[in-house]
């Protein structure tokens, strides 16, 4: 933030700049209209400022810092399946540590003018602190907005393609347990819409289905965070029981518009 006041600064007083040198130059190389063009200039001064201030904005608007999104409920929504403490840690700490080290990572590189799904389409241009840290945020974002669901069950086109595809709501469950539970370490299950249709697949680490590295690469509509800080507190090593649980709290409605969204 610092470089992009800076900056603006900079554009501002370099319009200044040259609105004073013409001016100057106006008084100099007019022998008739001296008066006019003085006036003239000074009225149009809060004009190259404001041209200045604009120039300088639109020049710094791919710049702006990536930041923490806010939770869409409250850290003890989740409740019993996921506890409070674990949400608050997980979000506050864990996931804007994401965001201030992607941040660090490209101060002063081309990717700071990029948006995150820029930066993960291209991640393999990228050095491991930019794929881990921006997929970090971008899979964490995705997590806390298909989260916050009480009991809820797919509905409409997303219901049919669950169905059509794995047979049953609760297929598709234990297809996605299986991808959680069997990913060695840290990672994620997803549900991707690729070329139209619904695939299951796990990452490890931070990656996700949008780099252009993953193994299935699609649009992925509901991400399961599989790493022990998401559940150790409360589960310790059972990962199949925090899996289990976490279908309790589901927005399906969520995952419903990334769906048609996706298609
Ligand atoms: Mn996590």
């Amino acid at each position: 933030m610092p470089k992009t006041i800076a900056r603006q600064k900079y554009g501002v007083y370099r319009l200044f700049v040259v609105g004073m040198a013409s001016n100057w130059c106006g008084l100099a190389h007019s022998s008739k209209y001296n008066y006019s063009a003085m006036l003239f200039c000074y009225a149009a001064l809060p004009y190259y400022c404001a041209a200045g201030r604009n120039f300088a904005n639109n020049k710094t608007k791919g710049i702006m810092a990536h930041t923490l999104p806010a939770l869409p409920y409250a850290y003890e929504a989740l409740e019993p399946h996921i506890d409070a403490q674990t949400m608050q840690i997980h979000h506050s700490k864990h996931h804007q540590a994401y965001v201030d080290n992607l941040n660090k990572a490209l101060a002063g590189t081309d990717g700071e003018n990029k948006t995150l799904e820029e930066l993960m389409s291209n991640i393999s241009a990228y050095g491991p602190a930019v794929r881990n840290n921006g997929g970090g945020h971008y899979n964490h974002s995705l997590f806390w907005s298909v989260l916050g669901g009480n009991g809820s069950t797919p509905t409409g086109k997303l219901a049919d393609a669950i169905n059509e595809t794995f047979g049953s709501l609760d297929a598709l469950k234990e297809k996605m347990n299986t991808a959680g539970a069997t990913r060695f370490g840290s990672g994620w299950a997803w549900l991707t819409v690729t070329d139209g249709k619904l695939t299951v697949s796990s990452t490890p680490n931070q990656d996700n289905p949008i780099m252009d590295i993953a193994e299935v690469k699609g649009t992925p509509i509901l991400g399961i965070d599989v790493w022990e800080h998401a559940y150790y507190l409360k589960y310790q090593n059972r990962r199949p029981e925090y899996l289990g649980a976490i279908w309790n709290v589901i927005n399906w409605d969520a995952v419903a518009q990334r769906y048609e969204a996706a298609l």
